[in-house]
C-alpha cells in the first residue's frame, strides 16, 4: 500500500508483468513496421517511462519524438480541443505510431489522431501500456494495448496523482 497526498493505492500490476508485456508489444509493433521506419511520438508526460522501456525492445528501425497536448474551450465549441505542442518532424506521408500511457475516454486520442490527419500523414496507430475500455466513449480503439483495467484510478510506472507517484516501479490502483 502507498498513500500519496489524500489517497491510498494498492499494487495492481507488478513490475516482472509489465516488463514482459512491454517485451510482447515491442514483438507486435516491430512485426507490424518492418521496414516502414515509423515515426513514434511519445505524449508527454505520463508516457516517458513506457517509451523509453518500450523502444528498446523494437528491433526494427524507428525514429521517436516527444509532444504534448494542449487542452483548451474553443470559443464556440462545446468539448474540448487538444491541440499538439512541440512536433518539429515533418509527418507528411509518414507511418506514425502515437504513444500513450493510458486511454480513458479516448477523447485525446481522438482528437490527436484528426490533428496529425489534417498534416497528411500515410497511417496513425496507437499503442497504450493502460486501456479502460469500459470508459471509452470514442469509436476508435487503441490498436496496440499492454493491459485493459477496469474504469479505475492508477499511478506509477510514469502516470501520476496530482504531480506525484510517477516513480514508482508498479502500477498501482486506487484502493
Ligand atoms: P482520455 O482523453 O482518454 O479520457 O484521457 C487520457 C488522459 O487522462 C491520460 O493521458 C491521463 O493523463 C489521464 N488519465 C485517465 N485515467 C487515468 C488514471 O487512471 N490515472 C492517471 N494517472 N491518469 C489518467
Amino acid at each position: 500500500m502507498v498513500r500519496i497526498l489524500d489517497k491510498e493505492f494498492e499494487p495492481y500490476i507488478s513490475s516482472e508483468e509489465i516488463k514482459k508485456r512491454i517485451n510482447e508489444m515491442g514483438s507486435e509493433i516491430s512485426k507490424a513496421y518492418q521496414d516502414k521506419k515509423p515515426l513514434l511520438v511519445s505524449v508527454l508526460n505520463g508516457s516517458f517511462i513506457f517509451t523509453a522501456d518500450l523502444i528498446r525492445t523494437i528491433d526494427t528501425p524507428i525514429e521517436v519524438t516527444f509532444i504534448r497536448v494542449a487542452s483548451y474551450e474553443a470559443l464556440k465549441s462545446t468539448g474540448k480541443v487538444r491541440e499538439i505542442l512541440g512536433l518539429k518532424e515533418n509527418v507528411f506521408g509518414r507511418d506514425i505510431l502515437i504513444l500513450e500511457d493510458i486511454v480513458d475516454t479516448g477523447t485525446t486520442l481522438e482528437h490527436l489522431s484528426e490533428a496529425f490527419q489534417d498534416l497528411g500523414t500515410k497511417s496513425i496507430k496507437v499503442a497504450t501500456l493502460l486501456h479502460k475500455p469500459d470508459a471509452q466513449e470514442k469509436a476508435s480503439k487503441p490498436d496496440f494495448v499492454g493491459f485493459e483495467i477496469p474504469n479505475k484510478f492508477v499511478v506509477g510506472f510514469g502516470l501520476d496523482y496530482e504531480g506525484m507517484g510517477r516513480e514508482l516501479k508498479e502500477i498501482y490502483q486506487i484502493s
